[in-house]
C-alpha cells in the first residue's frame, strides 16, 4: 500500500485558473521523490491537495490508504507532515520544546510519552541540544532543521517539503541533506534545486503546465533537460 497515491486529480481556483489538469502519481512507502517544474506549473496546488487545504474538484488523493476527505482531515494532517518554506511560519512558541510539543500534545499526548516524541524528534534533526531556547535565537537552518522535527513529531506517513535547501550557506545545507537521507520516512521534496534534488531523490516527478510531464529516476531525467 503506497504513503501517497494520487488519482484523476483536477482543480481550478474559483477564478477560473485551471491549475491541475488530471494528475496520476504513485509514491511507495520510503521512497524519497523530488517534486520538479516551473513557476505555475501548479506545485503548490498538488501539494495543498495532499493535506486537504485544497479539496479535490476531481479525483482522489489517498495517504496510506486513507482518502482525504472532510470527515478524515485530522487524521490526514497526522500522516501528511508539511514542511513550508519559511521555518518562521511554523514555530510560534516560547521555546523550541514547546514548539515540538505542539502537535502530539493536540493529539492529547501528556507525559512521559510527550517527552519521548520531543526528544526523538529532535534528536533525528539534531536539535536536541536546542530543545531548551528560543526558536528566534536559533540560525535560519537550525530553524528549519526544527520545523521538520514538529512534523516527525506527529510520525507522519510522509514528508512534504517546500524548498527545504533555500536560503541556507552550504554547510547547513550539507547538514539538512544528512538528515534527510537518514529518516526513516517517505519523503517528497518540492525543489528548483536541481543538485539537491539528484542527491537526495533517488526518482522525481516534473509537474508542467498542471499534469505530470516526466516521472523517473533523477539522473535520467535531469539529462534530459
Ligand atoms: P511557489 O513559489 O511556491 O511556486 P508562487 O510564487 O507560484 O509559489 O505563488 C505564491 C502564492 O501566490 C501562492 O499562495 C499562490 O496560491 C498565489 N498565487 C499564484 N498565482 C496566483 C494567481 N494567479 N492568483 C492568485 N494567487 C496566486
Ligand atoms: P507552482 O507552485 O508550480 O508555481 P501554483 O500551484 O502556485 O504553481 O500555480 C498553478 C497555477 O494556478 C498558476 O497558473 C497560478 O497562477 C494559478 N494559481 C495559483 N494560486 C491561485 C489562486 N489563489 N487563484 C487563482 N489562480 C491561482
Amino acid at each position: 500500500i503506497p504513503s501517497l497515491e494520487v488519482s484523476g486529480l483536477a482543480y481550478a481556483y474559483p477564478d477560473g485558473t485551471q491549475a491541475l489538469f488530471g494528475v496520476d502519481l504513485s509514491i511507495g512507502r520510503g521512497e524519497r521523490v523530488a517534486l520538479l517544474g516551473p513557476n505555475g506549473a501548479g506545485k503548490t496546488t498538488l501539494v495543498m491537495h495532499l493535506n486537504g487545504i485544497l479539496t479535490a474538484g476531481h479525483g482522489s488523493v489517498h495517504v496510506a490508504g486513507l482518502a482525504v476527505r472532510a470527515d478524515t482531515m485530522k487524521e490526514i494532517r497526522r500522516r501528511v507532515g508539511l514542511v513550508f518554506q519559511d521555518p518562521d511560519d511554523q514555530l510560534f512558541m516560547p521555546t523550541v520544546r514547546e514548539d515540538v510539543a505542539f502537535g502530539p500534545a493536540n493529539l492529547g499526548m501528556r507525559g512521559a510519552e510527550l517527552d519521548r516524541r520531543v526528544r526523538d524528534a529532535l534528536e533525528r534533526v539534531g536539535m536536541l541540544d536546542a530543545i531548551d531556547r528560543p526558536p528566534h535565537h536559533l540560525s535560519f537552518g537550525q530553524r528549519r532543521r526544527v520545523a521538520v522535527a514538529t512534523v516527525l513529531a506527529m510520525e507522519p506517513e510522509i514528508l512534504v517539503l517546500d524548498e527545504p535547501s533555500s536560503n541556507l550557506d552550504p554547510a547547513a545545507r550539507r547538514e539538512l541533506a544528512e538528515i534527510l537521507k537518514n529518516l526513516d520516512v517517505t519523503v517528497l521534496m518540492v525543489t528548483h534545486d536541481l543538485p539537491y534534488a539528484l542527491e537526495l531523490c533517488e526518482r522525481s516527478l516534473i509537474l508542467s503546465g498542471g499534469v505530470i510531464a516526466a516521472d523517473g529516476p533523477t539522473p535520467a531525467l535531469l539529462s534530459d533537460r
